[in-house]
């Protein structure tokens, strides 16, 4: 898929629109969903100009390890690493994917259903 680099999260990336930041590394940035569906909602994004999961390529294995050391250290940080909590990534249209830069969510703070809608 197509990469816009004007997409919002391109823009959160570059910081010139605001977001509750919450962890930052050279490749990661991660900050509050602006519309959370739990108490603790967390978007976790590379800073790669990636669309979607199918666009990630082997070269980027390193960086999507980072994504979940990423969530891990923010589910320590938010206090839900010991309950526990869920990781999503939303993948095209079935999958429920609305914004087209990459993003893992890290959900948590209740009881999660499963299977999910
Ligand atoms: P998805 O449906 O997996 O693409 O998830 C996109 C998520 O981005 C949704 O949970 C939205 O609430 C969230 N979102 C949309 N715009 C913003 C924004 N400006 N800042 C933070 N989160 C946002």
């Amino acid at each position: 898929m197509q990469y816009d680099d004007n997409g919002i999260f391109a823009k959160i990336i570059r910081k010139e629109i605001p977001a509750n930041i919450v962890f930052e590394s050279d490749n990661v940035l991660a900050f509050e969903d602006i519309n959370p569906k739990a108490p603790v909602h967390i978007l976790i994004v590379p800073k790669l100009p990636v669309a979607t999961v199918n666009d990630f390529e082997p070269d980027h294995a390193a960086i999507i390890g980072e994504l979940v050391l990423a969530a891990r250290q923010i589910a320590k940080d938010k206090g839900i690493d010991e309950k526990g909590y869920r990781l999503v990534f939303n993948t095209l249209d079935d999958g429920g994917q609305e914004i087209y830069h990459v993003h893992l969510h890290l959900m948590g703070g209740r009881r999660m259903a499963w299977p999910p809608g």
